[in-house]
């Protein structure tokens, strides 16, 4: 038996009911295809912020706390640690904003596609009726992006993007290094605030006593959020991989219509195959396998 949010998906049609002249052709490729970003205002302004927080953080961990200190050490090993955190966080931002979700291709459901595809007796497609797509099995619409994406998770204004079957392994990189980059943002505090007190205040930083007060408890305040935010993120993120339901699949309670996998399957079809030290890096474009197919047996 269906569940009530299994009937309530959109119009389930046959190819002989459908209206193709209701479809807009689809643009031309390379054009509308050629780079995928989200025009949307909020969504941008969002993405500016999260850029200028990770600055900001740049900045104090920089000029108030690495460069004043009296270890070289201490210095260059947090230095280079924290700079290299707050580069992946941001390439994994960046590829999390310019990757195509896993858009279905607009406007396809036109007469001539649905009788290419041979529906056989029993077998239909279903439809998106705002943006004219066949949508494939476990697709959503985003009223955002203004298309159907393939396992959309949740549309995150942070990286101004959807979060779906092919960008959720820069959205889960990128939750995790902003988690990382915050926790050691709150280690150094912790370190210098001890360093200032033992020390002379106005020995401890470049900046004056109370402008270096106001820069790390910002700082600290910052990163705990952060931190917060960005691990819940990320453990939700891990629990939605490795039960294979997405975020909205968990929301609306949607009947399981696929096959079971083991945990181990699922994060890899993820973050790819085989399991290496790529899983960890925004520059390697994981391989997800077959796609979901257009066709349902009811
Ligand atoms: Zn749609
Ligand atoms: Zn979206």
């Amino acid at each position: 038996m269906r569940s009530p949010a299994h009937r309530c998906r959109d119009i389930e049609r046959q190819a002989g009911y459908l209206q193709p002249d209701q479809c807009v052709p689809p643009p031309p490729r390379g054009t509308a295809d050629g780079m995928w970003f989200i025009q949307d205002g909020c969504g941008i302004v969002c993405g500016v912020i999260t850029w200028l927080l990770v600055f900001y953080a740049e900045f104090v961990v920089l000029f108030v706390m690495l460069v004043p200190s009296k270890s070289l050490v201490y210095s260059i090993i947090n230095g280079v640690l924290f700079n290299a955190l707050a580069f992946l966080a941001l390439a994994s931002h960046f590829r999390a904003m310019l990757t195509d979700p896993g858009a279905v291709p607009k406007g396809n459901a036109t007469k001539e596609f649905i009788e290419s595809l041979q529906l056989k007796p029993g077998q239909v497609v279903y439809k998106c009726p705002k943006c004219c797509s066949i949508k494939p099995d476990r697709a959503h619409h985003c009223s955002v992006c203004k298309r159907c994406i393939r396992k959309m998770d949740h549309h995150c204004p942070w990286v101004n993007n959807c979060v779906g079957e092919e960008n959720q392994k820069y959205f889960v990189l990128f939750t995790m290094y902003i988690a990382l980059i915050s926790l050691h943002c709150l280690v150094m505090v912790v370190f210098h605030f001890l360093y200032c007190f033992e020390e002379d205040w106005t020995k401890c930083s470049t900046f004056s006593p109370p402008a270096t007060v106001i820069l790390l408890i910002l700082l600290c305040f910052e990163g705990l959020l952060f931190l917060i935010f960005t691990s819940v993120m990320f453990g939700t993120q891990i629990h939605s991989i490795c039960t294979d339901e997405t975020g909205i699949e968990q929301l609306k309670r949607e009947e399981r219509r696929w096959a079971k996998k083991t945990k181990w399957m699922n994060m890899k079809a993820v973050f790819g195959h085989p399991f290496s030290i790529a899983w960890l890096s925004p520059f390697a474009t994981p391989d997800h396998g077959k796609s979901d197919p257009y066709l349902y047996v009811v």
